[in-house]
């Protein structure tokens, strides 16, 4: 069964929510680097709870969910736009991860509370970026994530994620401005069932659709079309130029002494972009990039 995002609202209460199986974008996500297991499973958790709040972004825009640490992990970066497509980046130290249990939390991944730093940013692409700090917390992703968007966004909301065996899934369910609070088939009732959702619910289910209707059989869930997650980076030459100008002259001209040129990496894939010393150089000279650098 391919991936799937399927959105769905409840008829009789204020309620949305999202259901996403992930299983073949977060192997792809994840391929070009040898994650150890508890990182590789924070990012899949991740990449589902990313998946499922860029499902509601208006317009053309990204989401990113990004753990910079002291820890044994140093970065996790996971990110999905509009089009729900997601990629993920890490840096990690591998002994003190080889350490850790595979299902250590985000918070020991992360180390030192003091020097962790946990945030979701919404970039909608019109220059207005808006941030939000996630509180870390010796809890699942899914948890934090619960409370972030309670507490920030304002928005009473469930999470449940789940990876087990290259296996991802998700649901989310929030609470609608007008949903009574009080009614047990209201918010309440749906928080409830949510909560009492087991991984076996949502990872491996051949059916997103089927599933939503085995947790909410005894209610009116009406279900909008599937949408479809996939694996995709977004860097460029023109990214790849951009970040050389960032790192300036120096870090140019010294890697030019060093290798007779200069390479930039992406992080997220692994594309190398690969400039002759002549179109590094004229990065820095007056106009705009000269569309340099070929891909390898
Ligand atoms: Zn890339």
């Amino acid at each position: 069964m391919a991936d799937a995002l399927v959105p769905f609202v409840f008829e009789d209460a204020a309620v949305r929510g999202a259901i996403v199986r992930l299983d073949d974008t977060v192997r792809a996500a994840l391929a070009p680097h040898r994650y150890p297991p508890p990182l590789a499973r924070a990012l899949s958790e991740l990449a589902a709870a990313t998946t499922l709040l860029a499902a509601s972004l208006k317009g053309r825009g990204s989401l990113t969910a990004q753990l910079s640490a002291s820890g044994p992990a140093r970065l996790a970066v996971v990110e999905c736009n509009h089009a729900l497509d997601v990629r993920a980046t890490a840096q990690w130290d591998e002994a003190a991860c080889s350490a850790l249990p595979a299902d250590a939390t985000l918070a020991l991944l992360a180390g030192d509370p003091a020097r962790a730093r946990f945030a979701i940013t919404i970039d909608p692409g019109d220059g207005t970026i808006a941030q939000g700090i996630v509180a870390l917390e010796p809890a699942s992703v899914a948890t934090m994530l619960a409370h972030y968007l309670e507490r920030s966004a304002q928005v009473a909301s469930r999470l449940v994620l789940a990876s087990d065996a290259g296996r991802v899934g998700g649901l989310l369910v929030q609470k609608l401005p007008d949903a009574r609070s009080d009614d047990p088939r209201g918010w309440t009732g749906i928080a409830e069932r949510v909560e009492s959702l087991r991984a076996a619910d949502l990872v491996g289910v051949a059916d997103p659709v089927g599933a939503i209707a085995r947790a909410f059989s005894d209610r009116d869930v009406r279900v909008y079309a599937a949408r479809t997650p996939r694996y995709a980076c977004r860097c460029s030459a023109a990214r790849a130029a951009r970040s050389l100008a960032i790192a300036g002259r120096d870090e140019v001209e010294a890697a030019i002494a060093e290798t007779g040129r200069v390479d930039v990496t992406c992080e997220f894939c692994g594309k190398r972009y690969t400039y002759t010393p002549d179109q590094a150089r004229a990065l820095f000279n007056a106009g705009p990039p000269a569309g340099a650098g070929s891909r390898r």
